[in-house]
């Protein structure tokens, strides 16, 4: 994760602080190599644009130039920077998932890792928090990926909503909430349907589904690897169905971490979790301070 731009950005600060004294225009040199480190990890141009702005106005409030560890503190700088386009504004709030049963919606394109990041979750949830979780697949096209939900369930030891052939997405959603509700379960997790593309089908979908379920939290899986096509993804479902959160899936291969970085500023919502292999275990929650660190190093 982000071994790209953590290497490229590396090599700027290691020649910023190597120099000592620092003019101005050392300082507005480096600054347009890290715009151009953030452009090549595939971070949105208004992004970049703005980051940078935001460097530079503060290097220059802070007379940095005149400190006696410039380069420092032009790092320090953008650690601080990298944080607050990583947390966007206010605090991040954990998944509202108490009040049982608490009903969450998964929603994203096919072969974004949705299924697999569902069953992540549910054995999170199940193991770290203790909740006695129920999932449902909505995905009423493909078989194939109804029983990919219910043959992780078992692995996991997570209860699946019985399959019943025929049933509309907005039927076994109604089930699913039932059966949540009498057996006792804290988190429902619906696994909706996913298109090779966003159509008016699938949205039309999750949205009469949304209306069903009254999900808490409506989770948005996208493959990170996308870049800036992840965080279009996102801007489209949020104008559509409104997501409360996103979680970039194979950010184990990602060694850019554009989308990670635009997501926020561009989408305003929040990065809740990662997702870093295909293992049940290869889940993160996403940390802006530990990911800030990661980034420099
Ligand atoms: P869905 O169509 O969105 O439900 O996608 P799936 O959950 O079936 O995932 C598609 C493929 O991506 C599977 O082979 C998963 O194992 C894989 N996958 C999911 N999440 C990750 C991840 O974070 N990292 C990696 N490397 N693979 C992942």
């Amino acid at each position: 994760m982000f071994e790209n731009l953590s290497e490229r950005l590396g090599g700027v600060f290691d020649r910023l602080t190597k120099k000592g004294a620092l003019s101005e225009a050392d300082v507005a040199t480096a600054l347009r190599e890290v715009r151009t480190a953030l452009l090549e990890a595939d971070v949105s141009l208004p992004v970049a644009r703005d980051f940078v702005a935001r460097v530079q106005e503060k290097a220059t409030g802070q007379a940095v130039t005149k400190s006696v560890t410039p380069g420092q503190q032009v790092i320090k700088i953008v650690h601080d920077e990298l944080i607050a386009v990583l947390a966007g504004e206010g605090p991040v709030e954990a998944l509202k998932i108490d009040n049982p049963p608490a009903t969450v919606l998964m929603v994203g394109l096919q072969g974004s890792g949705k299924t697999t990041t569902t069953a992540k979750l549910a054995k999170r949830f199940t193991e770290k928090n203790n909740k006695r979780v129920l999932l449902a697949s909505l995905d009423t096209n493909r078989p194939a990926a109804m029983e990919q939900l219910a043959i992780l369930g078992a692995q996991i030891g997570v209860d699946s909503l019985p399959i019943v052939k025929g049933e509309s997405a907005v039927q076994i959603a109604k089930r699913a909430k039932t059966q949540a509700a009498m057996g006792g379960y804290d988190v429902l997790f619906l696994d909706t349907a996913g298109r090779l593309h966003i159509d008016e089908v699938l949205m039309d979908e999750i949205q009469a589904v949304r209306d069903i379920a009254a999900p808490r939290e409506t989770l948005l899986v996208v493959d990170g690897l996308t870049g800036q096509d992840a965080v279009k993804v996102a801007s489209e479902f949020d104008g559509k169905v409104g997501i409360s959160g996103v979680v970039l899936t194979r950010m184990d291969g990602d060694g850019r971490g554009g989308a990670a970085l635009s997501m926020r500023a561009v989408t305003g919502k929040p990065i809740r979790f990662v997702g870093l292999g295909e293992k049940m275990d290869a889940l993160e929650v996403f940390e802006p301070e530990r990911v800030a660190g990661r980034i420099l190093g």
